[in-house]
């Protein structure tokens, strides 16, 4: 009987309940045993009662609930040797030999070491004593398939990441009710949203809720940001706008690459000699992460949970690592180093600010 685990790892996103839950029945279904390991790497590394063995039953009601369940965690003693020798141990003491990781594109260059790494790890096993060569022989192959559990949908390759349309969806929701006070009091609202690298949030969330300005890390607004803002909002105002809302990701920067920051964009709207509006700053954090996952993600992390079991069963030795994506509404597979591989391209663009590099990058995503 094949054993297939699954894990959650990096930060957590609404909808990665709905794939653990959609894997563990995926792969009963299909006669496997199925696994949970708790607490992302660090459950791999540690062992002992972080690998357990799941039913049917023990993921009823998973689907609406936020967060990770299995939990997640920020494993250090994963990024070393050591630390994934330990895991390929506790793989082996239970028997598992394939691996489904939802996480974010550290996660998923994790995973992809990991499985380059095993035939080494299985020899390291075998030289110190841990195990047989013929107990080590049935996990010659170690099978990984990640999944993208992410709400800033900033990895490259699919249209969408687990959680990102519920974490726009809170915001949205946010701004709805920073709008009613808005509107009360004639005020304008900075919010800052998530999205060091990735400026999607702040770029949906500016359309779905007809902000007046966005600033998102891609694309800094030109050298004359502060008058182009400023005219914009000052316009709206004389057509007779009551509200002003500006979106402002975590990673805005401006043309030089300096950050911009909630307070720099409060303090010009706020200017006595300009605008002069009763400007506050509202800081969405981790409120965008929490509460139970859209109707989108509940449906992606189970169309995808299914499709990597089916890629974990379908693989051979030959097949590479691959991550399971939505490509114009179809759930694919793509080699996963290719995408995280492109995902870091892009932060690095952004990093030596070359901002047309980035644009060029997120428009052949
Ligand atoms: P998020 O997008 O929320 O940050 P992430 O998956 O990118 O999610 P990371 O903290 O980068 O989050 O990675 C999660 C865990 O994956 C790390 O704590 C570590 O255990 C493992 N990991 C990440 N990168 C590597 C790597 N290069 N080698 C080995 N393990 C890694």
């Amino acid at each position: 009987k094949k054993k297939i685990a699954i894990m959650t790892s990096g930060g957590d996103s609404p909808g990665m309940n709905g794939v653990v839950r959609a894997c563990v029945r995926m792969a009963l279904h299909m006669g496997c045993d199925a696994y949970c390991i708790y607490e992302g790497y660090e459950g791999l590394v540690q062992g002992g009662n972080l690998i357990r063995k799941m039913e049917w039953y023990d993921v009823r009601g998973w689907l609406s609930e936020g967060g990770t369940l299995i939990g997640t965690a920020r494993c250090m003693a994963f990024y070393e040797r050591e630390g994934r020798l330990k895991a390929a141990k506790n793989m082996i003491l239970n028997g598992i030999d394939a691996l489904i990781i939802c996480g974010g594109d550290g996660s998923l260059t994790g995973a992809d070491k990991f499985r380059a790494e095993w035939p080494s790890l299985l020899e390291e096993l075998v030289a110190n004593g841990t195990f047989t060569a013929q107990e080590v022989h049935p996990f010659s192959h170690l099978n990984i398939v990640g999944l993208v559990g992410s709400i800033d949908n900033d990895l490259s390759g699919t249209d969408a990441t687990i959680g990102c349309y519920s974490a726009l969806a809170r915001i949205c929701h946010a701004v709805d009710l920073i709008e009613a006070t808005a509107y009360s009091h004639s005020r304008a609202f900075v919010v800052e949203v998530m999205g060091r690298h990735c400026g999607w949030l702040a770029l949906m969330a500016g359309v779905a809720t007809g902000a007046d300005f966005i600033f998102i890390p891609e694309k800094p607004s030109e050298d004359n940001w502060r008058e182009e803002m400023c005219s914009i909002v000052e316009h709206h105002r004389k057509i007779g706008k009551r509200k002003t809302i500006v979106i402002i990701a975590e990673g805005a920067l401006d043309r030089e690459g300096n950050k911009i920051t909630p307070t720099m964009v409060k303090d010009l709207l706020a200017d006595k000699d300009g605008l002069g509006l009763d400007t506050r700053i509202t800081t969405l954090g981790h409120v965008q992460r929490g509460g139970t996952a859209v109707a989108y993600d509940r449906m992606l992390g189970t169309l995808q949970g299914v499709e990597a079991v089916k890629a974990v069963l379908e693989a051979t030795p030959d097949t590479k690592t691959c991550v399971i994506t939505i490509n114009e509404n179809k759930i694919m597979r793509k080699p996963l180093m290719e995408a995280v591989l492109d995902t870091k391209k892009v932060a690095k663009a952004i990093e030596r600010q070359d901002f047309e590099e980035a644009m060029a990058l997120r428009d052949t995503e």
